[in-house]
C-alpha cells in the first residue's frame, strides 16, 4: 500500500495533456489517498477552430474540472496564452511558485523534445525549476523546498535525440474506463478540435455511445504496452499478471531533481508490494 502522504504534481502544456499521459496513474494515486494536482501551463485558448478567447478558456477549464472530479484530484489551468509559451524568467517564477506551494514528492511533465513548442517549453521550465526550487534567494516571496522532488517524463513517440525509455510502467487496467471518462470530459478536444486539426482520424458522431467507442479507439495507442514496458510489467506484477496487462502508463526519469532509483519508484508509484 502506498503512503498516502505522497504528493504528485503534473505539468502538461494544455488542459488535456496530463489526462492523456497520466490520467490512469492519477486515478490509482487518488484511490490510494494521495494528493494529485494536474496543471495546464497554458489556458488552452489555441485549441479550437470555431471558438476562441475567454469563451474557449472557460469551456476548457470547466472540462478540466469535470475530469478532475472523476479522478478525485485538483486541476489548475494557468492563465498563460496557448501557443505562446516562452521559457523566460517570468514563467519560471510562476511555475516555481506552483511547485513550492504544493511541495510535491514527484513532478511529471513532457519530455524536452516534442512537436509542440508549448510542450517543449513546459518541460524546459520544469527543468529550469528543478534545482532552483531549493534556492531561497531565487523567487524569495515563496519559501524554498527543503526536500528535492523526483522528476519524471510522460511517454511519447519522438525518436530524436533518443527514444523514450520507460523506468516505471503502471498497470492502469483497473481504472481504464474511468480514464476514458476523464478524456470524455474534454469534448472540445476529442470530438471537435483534434479531428479538425488532423491529429486523429476517428469519425465524429453525435451519439454519446458512439463517441465513447471512438474515443477508446483513439486512446488505445497511448496506453498499449510496448516491448520494454511489457518486460517491466512482468518484473513488477509477476509473469502471469504482467503479460496480461492491456493498458499501461509509462514514465522516464529526468536527470535533474532527486534520482528516480528503485527505492523512489517503490515509494512514489502505485505498484504492487
Ligand atoms: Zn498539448
Amino acid at each position: 500500500m502506498m503512503n498516502s502522504s505522497i504528493k504528485i504534481l503534473a505539468f502538461g502544456a494544455h488542459p488535456d495533456d496530463c489526462d492523456i499521459s497520466a490520467g490512469g496513474t492519477a486515478l490509482l494515486w487518488a484511490k490510494a489517498g494521495c494528493k494529485v494536482k494536474f496543471v495546464s501551463v497554458t489556458n488552452g485558448e489555441g485549441g479550437h477552430h470555431e471558438m476562441s478567447g475567454e469563451e474557449l478558456v472557460a469551456r476548457r477549464t470547466a472540462e478540466s474540472q469535470a475530469a478532475a472530479k472523476i479522478a478525485g484530484i485538483e486541476y489548475l489551468v494557468m492563465d498563460n496564452p496557448d501557443g505562446q509559451l516562452v521559457p523566460g524568467l517570468e514563467q519560471r517564477w510562476k511555475m516555481m511558485r506552483v511547485i513550492r506551494e504544493f511541495k510535491p514528492d514527484l513532478i511529471l511533465t513532457h519530455r524536452p523534445n516534442d512537436y509542440h513548442p508549448d510542450h517543449r517549453y513546459t518541460s524546459q521550465l520544469v527543468q529550469d525549476c528543478a534545482y532552483l526550487v531549493g534556492v531561497p534567494n531565487v523567487c524569495p516571496d515563496v519559501p524554498p523546498l527543503r526536500s528535492e522532488p523526483v522528476i519524471a517524463y510522460f511517454q511519447d513517440n519522438f525518436q530524436k535525440p533518443h527514444p523514450f525509455h520507460p523506468d516505471v510502467t503502471i498497470d492502469i487496467d483497473p481504472v481504464y474506463e474511468e480514464k476514458i471518462q476523464m478524456l470524455h470530459c474534454h469534448q472540445s478536444q476529442f470530438y471537435e478540435w483534434l479531428p479538425w486539426i488532423g491529429r486523429h482520424d476517428i469519425p465524429v458522431s453525435n451519439d454519446p455511445e458512439e463517441r465513447l467507442k471512438n474515443l477508446r479507439r483513439f486512446a488505445r495507442p497511448f496506453s498499449e504496452p510496448k516491448e520494454e514496458a511489457q518486460e517491466l510489467l512482468r518484473q513488477r506484477y509477476g509473469e502471469k499478471h504482467g503479460s496480461g496487462v492491456q493498458h499501461a502508463e509509462c514514465f522516464e526519469g529526468c536527470e535533474y531533481g532527486a534520482p528516480l532509483n528503485q527505492e523512489a519508484i517503490r515509494r512514489l508509484f502505485p505498484l504492487p508490494e
